[in-house]
């Protein structure tokens, strides 16, 4: 198939549009790198284009003769969402309206979409089904949700066949190490502890050790971002116009904070400071996947573990401790 990849300059975009050519299909990113890596892109076509330029993305679906949509273009930072919602709104939600617009007049008909747990909210129980409730606590969650409402009602209305894919907490690099996470500013556990392991940082915040959880630290479900890919894959070639799929992407098992930073100090070998703070605001005590409904699906289960993550994301950011070397903003105390 020939697939347009938004936001393919991006984290798990990046991993996914190189698990689609590997599967034998024909990528075209597109993206505004905004927050994307014009590197992480690779030598795949690439169209400079924002969503909202919707003649521009009508344009390129046409000259590339398009077929489906891997749609990852979003910001994605719950924190932000909530002290600037206009900009989740707009980039978010009109942006990715735009597409869908500009999807039918190309005549596009199939899209996979990059969800998220964030749109379950606090859960009421783990692990987490695809029919929980989804109440999501902040703008960033709630822009996902609308998406999904919009595809469900465009399926319907319109028969666009979609895959909304609701992915846990994405992590590690690709096996080769020519991609990897590479967020400014960088929020993410696994990434942060790794560069108080690099020195660039002197030591970790854990947000809350009083959770009802055995360590009293958050559990998360941490999946492969390359794991992520081969499902995202796996749907595109399941859909067919008019299909609906709503798929949790995890692993089935949580770690907690105190596990996942043990993990990394015994594979990198350094010694990794904690700071014990306050709770961060809207993380919920645990968010684990029931992966089931992917498996019965999509054939699909995520393969690789926890300490395979950390593995790949500790050989991504020794080996490139300026991430792509494109960030403004990135903090570097020491050693590079
Ligand atoms: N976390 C932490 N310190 C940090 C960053 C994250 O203790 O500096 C915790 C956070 O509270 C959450 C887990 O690590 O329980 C994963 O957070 P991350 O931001 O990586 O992903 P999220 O779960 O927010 O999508």
């Amino acid at each position: 198939m020939r697939v347009l990849v938004t936001g393919g300059a991006g984290y798990v975009g990046s991993h996914a549009a190189k698990q689609l050519v590997k599967s034998g299909h024909d990528v075209v990113i597109l993206d505004n790198l905004a927050e994307g890596h014009r590197q992480a892109a690779g030598n795949l076509p690439f169209v400079s284009a924002d969503l909202l330029d919707r003649p521009r993305v009508v344009a390129a679906m046409q000259e590339h003769k398009i077929e489906a949509v891997m749609h990852f273009a979003a910001f994605a930072y719950v924190g932000v969402s909530v002290t600037d919602p206009a900009i989740y709104y707009r980039n978010n939600i009109v942006g990715s309206l735009s597409l869908l617009d500009a999807m039918r007049e190309a005549a596009v008909n199939r899209i996979v979409f990059s969800s998220t747990c964030a749109t379950y909210g606090i859960p009421n129980h783990v692990p987490i089904t695809e029919d929980h409730p989804q109440h999501p606590i902040s703008p960033y969650g709630f822009t996902k949700l609308a998406i999904e409402h919009a595809l469900a009602d465009y399926s319907h209305a319109y028969g666009l066949g979609y895959a909304a894919l609701r992915y846990f907490n994405a992590s590690g690099a690709a096996a080769d190490g020519t991609i990897g996470e590479d967020h400014d500013p960088e929020t993410h556990l696994i990434p942060l502890v790794l560069q108080v392991a690099l020195g660039q940082r002197e030591s970790v915040d854990i947000f809350g050790t009083d959770y009802p959880t055995p360590d009293g630290t958050c559990i998360r479900d941490y999946i492969h971002v390359d794991d992520l890919a081969t499902a995202h894959v796996a749907a595109l070639e399941k859909l067919k116009p008019g299909m609906a799929l709503k798929l949790n992407l995890g692993t089935g098992h949580g770690a907690s904070v105190q596990e996942v930073i043990s993990l990394c100090r015994e594979i990198a070998g350094h010694p990794i400071p904690i700071r014990t703070v306050a709770r961060r605001e809207g993380d919920p005590p645990a968010l684990v996947a029931d992966a089931s409904a992917a498996k019965r699906e999509l054939n699909w289960q995520a393969k690789r573990t926890l300490r395979e993550i950390i593995q790949s994301a500790w050989k991504w950011h020794r080996s490139n401790p300026r991430g792509f070397g494109d960030s403004q903003n990135r903090v570097c105390d020491a050693n590079c």
